[in-house]
Formats: structure tokens, sequence, C-alpha cells
């Protein structure tokens, strides 16, 4: 009976969840137009990357990371905060970069912010006022229009809620394919995409890393599975390299087991994303890591967090 129970509640939330994330704007996806080289581990020139806490948002931990995984054994699951990060990157002659839109304004007015589904019902996510990715942007010097594009590591509603704060003419490039993992269940985005025409996809394989600026400053690495096209990035600036796995690997824990998400577009491609970065992380001990997802790696106090 209380099998059957779960089975209906369950039956009517999914019901419920995708009703409520069909209709959601989906722009066209195109071929992302900029020259993009293989990394070469060269040293970079004057970058500056300024980590960003936009907000935080709670979640199972079995989400974070697979806990049926044997390494994560006697590991229980809980509810935890996690913080939503933006990345900013400062090129001197290419201009300034997001890396992840983070959390708009509206997650400073409710538990929800702009997500929709039945998130709209919850309160998952919460901010401290002015800590909204655009705020933060000008408190940083930087009017949000004058970024010269805006790279996604995934399309998850808590990687996408900034955008509607952003000028919509600031290009939008993801991974391939990567609209494909837009609209998920029960916090289905609200519309984080209105207004926007197209998002660009870079055209990249599975493991591949490529240089966007080729300087060796900001490098691409796809890390399939979490999501469709999931990317994570390599910024390497004056105090060194730091891999930001973003949701390759929500944790530092997840990464150092070798466990992926516990949510993924596709398990086995995960795995794989998360064998690769352990791979690279193995063959340059110099490079530093922060994990998507960790809040230990943050001063949650503080939206604009020490430069990488
Ligand atoms: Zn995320």
């Amino acid at each position: 009976m209380k099998t059957l129970r779960t089975t209906i509640r369950l039956a009517v939330l999914l019901g419920m969840a995708a009703a409520c994330g069909c209709g959601a704007h989906r722009p066209a996806e195109a071929r992302f137009h900029g020259d993009v080289a293989a990394w070469n581990g060269e040293a970079p020139g004057e970058v500056e990357v300024i980590p960003m806490v936009t907000g935080e948002i709670e979640v199972d931990r079995s989400l974070l990371v697979d806990l049926s995984h044997p390494e994560m054994a006697g590991r229980k699951d809980d509810k935890v905060w996690v913080p939503v990060m933006a990345y900013l990157v400062r090129h001197p002659t290419k201009g300034d970069v997001l890396i992840d839109s983070g959390f708009d304004s509206s997650f400073a007015a409710s538990g929800h912010g702009n997500f929709g589904g039945l998130a709209k019902l919850l309160n998952i996510a919460r901010q401290k006022p002015g800590h909204d990715t655009a705020s933060l942007l000008r408190q940083l010097g930087v009017e949000p229009a004058s970024l010269k594009m805006i790279l996604l590591s995934h399309m998850h509603p808590d990687h996408t809620a900034g955008l509607p704060e952003l000028p919509t003419s600031v290009p939008v490039i993801a991974g391939p394919g990567a609209m494909a993992s837009y609209e998920v269940l029960w916090y289905a985005p609200q519309d984080h995409l209105a207004g926007r025409e197209t998002i660009e996809n870079l055209d990249i394989a599975p493991g591949e890393m490529r240089d966007l600026f080729g300087d060796g400053s900001l490098v691409v690495v796809s890390t399939p599975g979490h999501a469709a096209g999931n990317l994570s990035f390599l910024v390497h600036t004056a105090r060194g390299a730091t891999l930001l796995t973003c949701d390759a690997s929500h944790t530092r824990e997840g990464l150092d087991h070798g466990v992926a998400p516990g949510k993924n577009s596709d398990a086995n491609a995960s795995n794989e994303s998360i064998g690769r970065l352990r791979r690279f992380l193995a063959d340059h001990p110099e490079v530093k890591v922060k994990a998507g997802h960790d809040a230990a790696d943050w001063d949650l106090e503080r939206g604009i967090q020490d430069p990488l």
C-alpha cells in the first residue's frame, strides 16, 4: 500500500513537472565561430579570474555524488546547502568573459527565485541582497553589456538562472547539444533564455581541451555525462592554473574518489569524464582544483571571492 501511494505520488509529481516545463523558450543552436586551438600548457598572459558566490541551493547529497558507489559506502544522504558559482575572466586583450551565469536578483526575494516547475512551491535557494551576478559584476567594475561572451558549463537551471538579468546582446556559448539538458524535471527553468535567438555550440569532442584565446589562459574541457554537452574549464593566471570542474564533479570528494555525480544525462559518459579529469590532474599535479558546488572552497559570506 505504501509502495502504491509512493508510486502514485511520484507519477503525479513527474506529470506536474512535465507540464510546468513545457512552453519554455528554446533558442536554436548554432555553431560557435570563434577560433579555438588545443591547449599547449604554456604560461598565460596577464589574465584575472574572479570567482563569485551568487547564492546557494539546497540539494540532496545523493545528487552531488553517487552514494551507491562502493567508494561512498557508509555515507548517508541528507540535505546540504551548496554555493551557486559564476566566474569572471578578465583578459587584457580579449575582454571580459563570464563562466556560468549564477543567480539573478530574484533569488534574494524568494526561496525559488526564477526557477519554474514545482520549485515555485519550495524554498530551495537563497541569496544575500546584492550578491546576484549582475550586481557583483558591477561591483567589480564590469558593466554586463560589455561582456564578450557567457560560457555555460551546461544548461541546468542553477547555471542559467542569471541570464535574465544579463543582456541578450552578449553571446551565450555552450557545449555540443547542450540544449537537450535545458528543461529538467521538477525545477525546470521559468524562462531563462527569453529574448535569446541562439545558443552557440562549441565543436568539441568528449575529453578534448580547447584553448579559447590561444594563450593558455582559458581552456574549455569537454566533460560530457552530467548533462548534455557538459563543460569544465582550465584557467591559468599569474598565480597558477586551476581546473574548474563545474558540475562534472560537484564536490572535491567525488573527484578525489573517482565518483560521478548522482544524477547524469549519461552515467557512463559522466564516469569517463571523471576518469579523464583525474588522469589530467595526475599528469599535472601543479593544477589546483575547484569543484562545481563545494561549500568548503569558498567564503559564503562574500559574493566576490579572492582571485584565482
Ligand atoms: Zn549545478
